[in-house]
């Protein structure tokens, strides 16, 4: 059985030190490299399907979370308020209250709407030590989010679109899908809202659940509106939660918010709170996990390593390698110790391909590419070979080379 924790540092993906804290792995340069390919790839993602991004601070003032309802409800899984001469400063346990200010930053109207603020950004829970391990359970978290802010009329269509996203991400990701969870309201809980409006969240991911596959999970929504939880299985077979769909009638109320409608009335927007892919450091701890730290070729930390034969190719490896990293790859040398171990090396770290340069490839302006799967490729011209790995990566394929 894989455990991130092993596999993430025998592959030099994140760090864990006592001297900086339980709960806050640091992001070594492999690991950034992979996460740094997948923000974009979600950014871009995120982009084409009309999201904009924001930047907000991972932290605010004592007056903003008790607005939104967090101190009231989810004080338990936050760190105490730092005091501020007469201030208090609360690490945000949620970027939503942020969000929500973005929105309010200047008059909206139904033309602006759904209008969809997304982040990937820093917030913290106050995790007790004894749950705390490698990247699954921490104490800072980066969180692929957003708030889609829609007339109540739009909510339908806009969750079923964030349902189709998801599918798409987790499909480059290599995330296996293992259906729906409609996680509603359980007793004993403490929650905000209306029952009516309660009602109608449910009523509404009903619908944009329809056709699709799901069992329902009392107890299990957000202190301030149902949600529906992505599932997905991990490589011993077991199911998790990385992507949330929420409804939230709640925060537009609290924050006051309100769009100019058609007919120059004001209205309240809802607010669809979700993740396509939830937080980086859950992500890659199921990632490493669910390739055994062999990750497809467009978000591999390495993805060739170049490896004259002998010091004469020196030069035409070095050459090959600024035109990779010019074409956008991510690419390293290495020219110590026998070719064969270089390769077995290369492969043991997961790296997808080493491209070798012999004499007759330097001469002729080739390069002889095996993949970690243990294939050797028949030699291509380098332009041949970098058209080919810029298009693996432009189309996010999940397979090597052939
Ligand atoms: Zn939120």
């Amino acid at each position: 059985m894989v455990d991130h924790r092993k596999l993430g540092r025998e592959l030099g993906i994140f760090h864990s030190d006592p001297l900086s804290g339980a709960g806050l792995p640091i992001w070594l340069p492999d690991g950034a490299a992979a996460r740094h390919a997948v923000e974009e790839y979600i950014r871009e993602l995120e982009r084409r399907a009309g999201y904009q991004h924001v930047y907000s601070p991972p932290l605010g003032r004592r007056d903003l979370f008790e607005l939104s309802g967090h101190l009231g409800h989810f004080v338990d899984d936050m760190f105490p308020p730092l005091r501020m001469g007469d201030d208090e400063l609360i690490l945000r346990p949620a970027l939503c209250p942020h969000h929500c200010l973005v929105y309010a930053a200047r008059g909206r109207s139904y033309r602006d709407l759904p209008l969809r603020i997304a982040e990937i950004g820093g917030m913290y829970r106050s995790e007790r030590s004894g749950v705390l391990g490698g990247l699954t359970r921490v104490r800072a978290i980066s969180l692929n989010d957003s708030h889609n802010f829609c007339a109540l009329e739009q909510v339908g269509a806009e969750v079923a679109d964030v349902l189709r996203l998801t599918s798409e991400a987790h499909a480059a990701l290599g995330v296996r899908p293992a259906g729906y969870r409609l996680s509603l309201r359980g007793p004993g809980g403490s929650y905000v809202g209306d029952d009516e409006s309660w009602r109608r969240g449910e009523q509404l991911l009903r619908e944009a659940l329809s056709g699709l596959p799901y069992e329902e999970a009392p107890g299990d929504a957000a202190f301030y509106g149902p949600k529906i939880d992505i599932q997905v299985r991990d490589a011993a077979g077991r199911e998790s939660t990385l992507s949330t769909v929420q409804i939230d009638f709640d925060k537009p109320e609290r924050f006051d918010l309100s769009y100019a409608d058609r007919d120059g009335g004001r209205r309240r927007p809802v607010l669809v709170h979700r993740s396509l892919v939830g937080s980086m450091e859950r992500l890659f701890a199921y990632l490493i996990e669910v390739h055994e730290g062999a990750f497809p070729f467009w978000f591999a930390p390495v993805q060739v390593e170049v490896l004259p034969i002998g010091a004469d190719q020196l030069p035409a490896a070095e050459a090959f390698a600024r035109s990779a990293v010019e074409a956008g790859l991510r690419v390293r040398v290495e020219s110590d110790g026998s070719l064969g171990a270089r390769i077995r090396d290369s492969a043991k770290r997961k790296v997808p391909y080493a491209a070798v340069i012999g004499a007759r490839e330097a001469a002729d302006g080739l390069v002889a590419l095996r993949s970690r799967d243990g294939r050797a490729l028949d030699p291509l011209p380098v332009a041949v070979a970098l058209r080919r790995f810029t298009e693996a990566v432009a189309s996010r394929s999940p397979a090597l080379l052939s």
